[in-house]
């Protein structure tokens, strides 16, 4: 029998976790509560006279005790963890395999000069299709205006529910720190003082990055012979890491089962989500035009079907959507556009890690709707030298952002800050986006995958570097080694 294309396994395991979600949060079990944890919190109370002087010092212990619906303290235990073990199985295997693959491209190349060519080019259109996300989120949400139908009820009801909430001020905490880097802070942090330190931090990905050019580079300077032992190590060490990510995949229709399921059970109220719908509907018709462009310019520039493109690069824009993150979903992007859409693997190798790190369409689109949705709600006028503050700083923010879920909320606030948003208003602006920005993040991680996958086919095709796709399976010499 003709075994089921990943994609469909992978889209059967999601629907599953979303009505397994669903039905659990419709029994008793989502509406019953359980006692997960007691805090005990020491305070120290100081007791002082009317001239201020000590008179005690008082320590209670109060304790707060924190409820959870029995649904999603089922899900916390005994669901989440099998999402947790996949995507960490994810992120275990990015470093080495953008180490191996871009040493291994790197020094293949006869010369440097195509290595320079190839980074220009692949900024430059980064650069361009970002250009583009943002202009389209901003048309959209100018047309068809979301904020202005939202009620002062509505805006009272949801920062009264989220401003305070700790997720928020975390997100204004990493803002302000970033806010406070000078212009070159982008560059200094892109070159390591440790390459260790460098390799056990996922975040550390363009220092990475760096470090793998860096060496590829050198290996080439040093000549053929002398650098072969090392080239024949990262060689092996591709084609090892690369079956490891066949391997994590056997177990994809499983993960986006508990993934999606968590997403369920842990989300808001959905009458919260209502009142956001228009909101969401404009970033949602945003993302599925930008989705268009990548299939014009895939059709037009690499002259393949648009609909075979998709299908190739679907496994990994499922993932993006189950995990909400670039970063993640990096190794299977990588495996898809190199094993099944054909493109070689220097391309590939240095287009997409940096692609995952700096080149984020969909949150940048995201960015420029939720700005200007925020100001409309709020009454604050966006004047069009405003919005063209928004298409620079979205596209800085871009290349800021980290390839994590929930990012795009901290750079939102840089871009309003960018416009004189005013700054005691800022937790007002989170809370209005908050509680659609779960379902929304992972659609935007799904565009942002899909604009690298995208980058990558037009770079190689325009460095004549587009071949033929070799597809290797998970069970290849299978046989030879359980005989
Ligand atoms: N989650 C996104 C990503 O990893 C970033 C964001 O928009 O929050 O690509």
């Amino acid at each position: 029998m003709k075994k089921l294309a990943l994609h469909w396994q992978i889209l059967i395991g999601m629907v599953g976790g979303i009505v397994f979600g669903f039905i659990l949060i419709q029994t008793a079990w989502g509406s019953e509560e359980v006692l997960v944890k007691t805090i005990k919190e020491s305070t120290r109370i100081v007791h002082e006279n009317v001239d201020g002087q000590l008179v005690a010092v008082e320590q209670v212990q109060p304790e707060q005790e924190v409820y959870m619906t029995k649904a999603r303290h089922f899900v916390s235990r005994w669901i989440e963890p099998f999402g947790k073990i996949f995507v960490n199985l994810l992120k275990l295997i990015a470093v080495p395999l953008i180490l191996a693959s871009l040493i291994k491209g790197i020094s293949d190349l006869k010369d440097i000069a195509k290595f320079r060519n190839m980074g220009l080019r692949t900024i430059v259109i980064y650069i361009a299709t970002t250009i583009i996300a943002i202009t389209i989120g901003l048309l959209m949400v100018n047309a068809f205006e979301p904020g202005s139908g939202i009620s002062q009820e509505t805006i009272d009801n949801l920062s009264a529910t989220y401003s305070g909430n700790e997720n928020i001020q975390g997100k204004l905490n990493t803002a302000a720190q970033q806010k406070d880097a000078g212009p070159l802070q982008a560059l200094v942090d892109m070159v390591p003082s440790n390459a260790v330190e460098a390799m056990s931090d996922n975040s550390l990905m363009l220092q990475v990055i760096f470090f793998a050019i860096f060496l590829g580079i050198s290996m080439l300077l040093i000549g053929e012979k002398a650098a072969k032992p090392l080239k024949k190590f990262f060689d092996s060490l591709n084609d090892v890491v690369l079956k490891m990510v066949d391997l994590i995949m056997l177990t994809a229709p499983y993960a986006v089962f508990a993934l999606l399921a968590t997403v369920v059970v842990t989300s808001d109220d959905p009458e919260v989500l209502l009142a956001l719908l228009y909101y969401a509907l404009t970033v949602v018709g945003g993302l599925i035009l930008m989705i268009v462009v990548y299939c014009l310019i895939f059709s037009l520039y690499v002259k393949k079907s648009p609909f075979w493109f998709l299908s190739q690069i679907a496994p990994a824009q499922l993932l993006a959507f189950s995990t909400s993150s670039s970063a993640a979903t990096l190794p299977v992007t990588m495996e898809r556009v190199e094993e099944h859409m054909g493109v070689e693997k220097d391309v590939a190798s240095f287009v997409l890690p940096v692609g995952a790190t700096i080149n984020m369409d969909g949150t940048s689109l995201y960015q420029a709707v939720a700005a200007v949705f925020v100001c409309q709600a709020l009454g604050i006028d966006v004047s069009l030298s405003a919005q063209l503050t928004i298409v620079l700083t979205a596209l800085l923010a871009s290349i800021g952002s980290a390839a994590v879920p929930g990012a795009g909320m901290v750079m939102l606030v840089i871009v309003l800050e960018s416009i004189d948003f005013p700054s005691d208003l800022l937790p007002v602006a989170l809370a209005l986006i908050f509680a659609v920005d779960r379902p929304l993040d992972m659609l935007r991680t799904t565009v942002n995958v899909t604009g690298d996958a995208t980058v990558a086919s037009v770079v190689a095709k325009s460095l004549g570097k587009f071949g033929n796709p070799d597809v290797q399976d998970w069970d290849d010499h299978l046989d030879e080694v359980t005989s």
